[in-house]
């Protein structure tokens, strides 16, 4: 009898322990296994693309779906604000008459005023308004004759933000010869939105890459969090690798894209106050929450130099190449330098308002 109770009590011990592991299990579900769905769409920008969203095996088509409407933002983004384009509305706002309305989508406004608070933040470095600068050395280079100052001149005085007013359905301009180029800008709010369109889709993780230039969120497909390569402007020189675990990241340099006027190179960056190429700055990289801040610091800095560092709002931070090899110095600011796997030979952080050297 007492053999029988104490199997009896051992069963049901069983059954309990079976029962509680069985609650435990349906309690605690085991983490559904992540993929990254990616997309390359091509011809965006005049560059290449990669949209990533890192997503449950079971929800792939609703990744692929925000991957879509993330390319057609950028698309959509590009069509409104390229000057490139000639039917977009910064195209029809710059061939429009002076002193009659122009009528613009809300992105286009927004990203004008965010513009113009640009202009105010960096000193004019940053500044949508000097299309006709840019013009003019863009037609320099395909003549391969140097622009005189009578012409830098001409071009300077087109040049600023008296001759546009922001109104609450479009914009008028102002005197004859005002022309705004949004490439400083437009691909990093056109990077944000289509962001946004993978975050509300309720992917786990994303990214998105528009030729380099970069925002993300979330999970990445491996480890925790994402690993950015910093684009170096020599090819000998490697700047490391970024971990960030979301934000943006933005680089503008005199690398990539410049033009050659007898013989010198000249960057396609313009320093709004001398009306000629920025060339002092090989590179500049900029971490900030949001890509279209980022872009507009890659720009404004790759003019200011580490000066406009104390500029820099408190969210972002940026790494300077400065000097052409072999006497490469970079220097970064202390919040930067949280975000570098390995820190580069030859680095300087830059402390408050003086730079203090640091090992590297
Ligand atoms: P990338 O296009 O390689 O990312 P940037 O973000 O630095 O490079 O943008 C450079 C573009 O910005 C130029 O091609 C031109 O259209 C525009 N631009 C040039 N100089 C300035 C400036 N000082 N302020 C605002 N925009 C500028
Ligand atoms: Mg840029």
């Amino acid at each position: 009898m007492r053999k029988r109770q104490l199997i009896g009590t051992i069963l049901i011990l069983a059954l309990a322990a079976l029962v509680a592991v069985g609650l435990w299990q349906t309690s605690t579900p085991r983490a559904p296994r992540l993929v990254a769905v990616a997309r390359h769409p091509e011809r965006i920008m005049g560059t290449t693309c990669t949209l990533v969203a890192v997503v449950p095996v079971s929800e792939r088509p609703r990744a692929t779906e925000a991957l879509h409407r993330a390319e057609a933002t950028l698309r959509r983004v590009e069509a409104l604000m390229s000057v490139w384009l000639a039917d977009s509305e910064i195209s029809h706002l710059n061939s429009a008459p002076a002193h009659r309305e122009v009528p613009l989508s809300p992105d286009t406004r927004h990203l004008l005023r965010a513009a113009q608070h640009a202009a105010a933040a960096t000193g004019g470095a940053f500044d949508v308004t000097i299309q006709p600068l840019i013009q003019l050395w863009r037609s320099a280079g395909e003549r391969g004759l140097l622009p005189t100052q009578a012409d830098i001149d001409r071009a300077r005085s087109a040049s600023n933000w008296d001759m546009i007013e922001l109104t609450d359905v479009g914009a008028v301009t102002h005197g004859e010869g005002f022309s705004a180029d949004l490439g400083g800008i437009a691909k990093g709010y056109a990077i944000d939105r289509a962001l946004e369109d993978i975050q509300s889709s309720g992917a786990a993780g994303g990214i998105v890459d528009v030729g380099g230039d970069l925002s993300c969120f979330g999970r990445p497909p491996i480890g925790e969090e994402w690993l950015v390569d910093i684009k170096s402007p020599f090819p000998e020189t490697d700047l490391g690798e970024l971990r960030i675990p979301s934000g943006a990241v933005c680089t503008s340099g005199n690398y990539a894209r410049f033009t050659t006027i007898e013989g010198t190179r000249y960057s396609h960056i313009i320093d709004p106050r001398s009306g000629r190429p920025a060339d002092a700055i090989p590179s500049v990289t900029v971490v900030a929450p949001e890509a279209t801040t980022a872009d507009i610091w890659a720009t404004a800095l790759s003019v200011l130099g580490p000066d406009g560092i104390l500029l820099l709002p408190r969210e972002a931070e940026a790494l300077i190449v400065l000097g052409p090899q072999p006497d490469r110095r970079t220097i970064c600011t202390p919040g930067f330098l949280e975000f570098l796997q390995d820190p580069p030979d030859a680095l300087t952080i830059w402390e408050n308002d003086h730079p203090s050297s640091q090992p590297g």
